[in-house]
This record gives C-alpha cells, sequence and structure tokens, in this order.
C-alpha cells in the first residue's frame, strides 16, 4: 500500500465518520435507534424550491460548466438577501463567492490564508472542519476555550499577544454549534476590533443565522462598521431552507479574502452545477417568512420537551437561543464519549460526545432536534431508564 502523505497524519479522523459506523452496526443488528447525532434536518425542502431545480434541470444552457465564482442570479439574491435580512450592502461582483456547501468554503479558506507555521485561532469546542484544516495545512491551531461561565464566548482578551501576532484567521460561529451558544452586536465589535488591530482574517460561519427561538435575531458580523475589510461571512443555504444534500452556500465579505479564497477554488472545483445555483437563488428570493417562523416553532417545541426532559432526569441543559442543538452535562462519573455509548447500546439513542468537537467539550454531549416530538418521548423515557 502507497503510504499516505504525512500531513494526513496530523489529522484525526473526522468523528461523525466513526460514529456514523457504530450507528450503521446497530441499524443492521435491527436496533430501533433514535438518531440525535447528526445536525441534519428530517423535513424536505420547500416545495418552490425543489419545482424550481426541476424545471431548471432542462435549462441546457446549464448542461454546461457553471462560472467559477457562481451563478450571477445566485449572487444577486444572495447579495438581496443580505440587504433585507441584516442591511448590509454588498456587490455582488467582488464581495460574494457561491459555495459547494459552505464546509467546502470554510475548508479551503484555510488554505488560502494559513501557511506551514501560520497560527489559527479556533474555538474549542467546533465544528471539527475548522481546526482538521488548520492541521492539514500545516498550520497551528491556538484553541479558544468556549466555557458556560461565559455564555460559550471565547475571551479574546486571553490570547497572548505574540501568538495573535502571527494568527492569521480567527474563527466564530453564532449561533454556535455544538454548544447552541449566541452572540450579540457588542461581542462582533470586539472581535472585528481585535482582528484590525492584529491583522487577522475574522472567519464568521453563519450557518445557523435562521435558526433562533424566543425572541432572539442572529446578527451578521459584516453588521459591524470596518467588517468588510476583515471579514469573510459564511452563509450556508443547508440548514435554514432543509437542504443539506444540494450543497449550496456563499461566503461575503473582504474582498481580497473573497478573491484569495476563489483562487484556491479555481483550481479544484468549477461551483455548483447551475440547476441548483437558480433553485438556490429561489429559496432565498421566494421563501416565505412563514416558512421559516414555522420551522422556528417546531424547533422550539422540540426544545423545550427534550430540555425539561433532560433537566428532570438530572442532565443540566441551558435552554438555547439559537441552532437546532443542545448541549446537556453528562452525570457525574462518565466521559462524553462512554456516556454516548452507554446511550447507544442501552438506550438505541444517538447523540454526539463533545469531546469529538474538542477538549473542553468534555463533559458534554450534543443532542440535535432533529427528530418529531413523539420521539423525544421515547428517547427520554429509555434515557431516563439507564441513567
Ligand atoms: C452544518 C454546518 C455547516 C455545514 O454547512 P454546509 O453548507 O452543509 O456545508 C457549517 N458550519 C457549521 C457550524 C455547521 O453546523
Amino acid at each position: 500500500m502507497i503510504r499516505p502523505a504525512e500531513r494526513l497524519q496530523r489529522v484525526p479522523p473526522y468523528p461523525f465518520a466513526e460514529l456514523e459506523r457504530k450507528v450503521a452496526a446497530a441499524r443492521a443488528r435491527g436496533v430501533d435507534l433514535i438518531d440525535l447525532g447528526i445536525g441534519d434536518p428530517d423535513l424536505p425542502t420547500p416545495s418552490h424550491v425543489v419545482e424550481a431545480a426541476r424545471s431548471a434541470v432542462g435549462n441546457s444552457a446549464y448542461h454546461r460548466y457553471p462560472p467559477n465564482w457562481g451563478l450571477e442570479v445566485f449572487r444577486r439574491e444572495a447579495a438581496a438577501y443580505y440587504q433585507r435580512r441584516f442591511g448590509v450592502e454588498l456587490d455582488w461582483r467582488s464581495e460574494l463567492l457561491a459555495l459547494i456547501g459552505s464546509k467546502e468554503g470554510l475548508a479551503h479558506v484555510v488554505w488560502a490564508f494559513v501557511d506551514p507555521g501560520d497560527v489559527a485561532l479556533v474555538p474549542d469546542p467546533a465544528y471539527p472542519v475548522y481546526r482538521s484544516q488548520v492541521l492539514l495545512a500545516g498550520g497551528e491551531p491556538f484553541a479558544l476555550p468556549l466555557i458556560e461561565q461565559r455564555d460559550f464566548l471565547p475571551d479574546l482578551q486571553a490570547v497572548p499577544p505574540d501568538v495573535a501576532r502571527r494568527a492569521k484567521l480567527l474563527f466564530l460561529n453564532y449561533p454556535n454549534n455544538p454548544t447552541a451558544g449566541v452572540t450579540s452586536l457588542d461581542f462582533l465589535a470586539q472581535a472585528v476590533a481585535f482582528c484590525r488591530e492584529y491583522n487577522i482574517l475574522l472567519v464568521h460561519d453563519l450557518a445557523y443565522a435562521e435558526m433562533t427561538y424566543d425572541g432572539y435575531v442572529a446578527p451578521s458580523a459584516l453588521q459591524i462598521q470596518g467588517a468588510r475589510k476583515c471579514c469573510l461571512e459564511f452563509y450556508s443555504l443547508s440548514k435554514p431552507f432543509n437542504m443539506t444534500g444540494w450543497r449550496l452556500a456563499f461566503c461575503a465579505g473582504a474582498e481580497k479574502a473573497v478573491a484569495a479564497l476563489a483562487k484556491v477554488k479555481s483550481g479544484l472545483d468549477s461551483s455548483q452545477f447551475s440547476a441548483l445555483q437558480e433553485a438556490g437563488a429561489k429559496a432565498l428570493s421566494d421563501t416565505p417568512p412563514e416558512f421559516l417562523s414555522g420551522m422556528n416553532r417546531m424547533y422550539t417545541r422540540r426544545r423545550d420537551l427534550l430540555c425539561d426532559g433532560l433537566n428532570r432526569i438530572g442532565l443540566d441543559c441551558r435552554r438555547p437561543k439559537g441552532t437546532f442543538y443542545l448541549w446537556p452535562r453528562i452525570p457525574a462519573g462518565w466521559d462524553s464519549s462512554r456516556f454516548t455509548e452507554h446511550l447507544l447500546s442501552k438506550a438505541g439513542v444517538v447523540v454526539t460526545p463533545g469531546s469529538a468537537f474538542g477538549a473542553c467539550g468534555e463533559g458534554f454531549v450534543r443532542m440535535a432536534l432533529t427528530v418529531p416530538e413523539e420521539r423525544i418521548v421515547v428517547a427520554l423515557e429509555r434515557i431516563s431508564s439507564i441513567t
């Protein structure tokens, strides 16, 4: 066997890949699983988007390569969406780039900015892609602990100045996966000021922009004055429009960063199928606000049911204002990976161990609100019988 590149040894296996294997094995044995593991919406894409795709597939102009930066209508509608949603004015030609899902863009932005030995500031716990790509690129991830006492916001003042001076990227993600923490414009302004002081690109992952509850509305970092010079924000269609399988997202912000990422991508891919981009444009332009508010009402009911139930069982859990995750503490005497195994083997309930997202995730598990209420009730009964 030809030895894979040295750099691959630096990267831990994708944690969900292992979980998926164990879950598949249990399912193959016929176990009735309740899957709260992976953050993948259980409801279908809205029908006006599916219909738009259906008819766009027949357009022979779309059977050729898409434009490298993405379809004009998709980028125009993305810019229009930012204007309506955040009051942020963007030049769709220079400040906006279509992505094959935001995971793709978040991974490749590392290759656009991180040289071997460069530092990237990465929250812990966090979506695993940030850290793994920094390691792959030969960079040094510097962990920013997200702790409950600080409402899962990093303490930027605690970053040693010599580390900050070597840093190229600061990753932030609010509403946050996995902690379900949210942020304020005030905190984002501090982050922008920090990035301007140290000449760092703020990479803001806004995947959960529309999944918010109890009246909370998630801000864009681009609302902050000066952010358009130092921030690249990633907006995904996956979670709000139930489109994880479509692979459609865009990034917006600092012109030079957009161009750098486009340069990396130009040697890697040829953008997403134009028919899907046209349907994505429709998702952004034609989805009635009632669709998103209806989804959020459904997630609120699931959240309350699961959160109240967990707290009754003794798994301490905050009631989050964003994302579709809960981040309960596990009982004393367990580590999160053993507790996850225990829930899987004894209760048939799939969760994600907090440690899969970083050392500071230890002591927690992540539960996704991606099953109907009646299954949440069953999950709670089963969990309570074994804890
Ligand atoms: C789901 C998720 C993404 C991935 O979104 P895609 O656009 O489907 O690639 C990115 N970041 C976070 C934090 C997520 O949870």
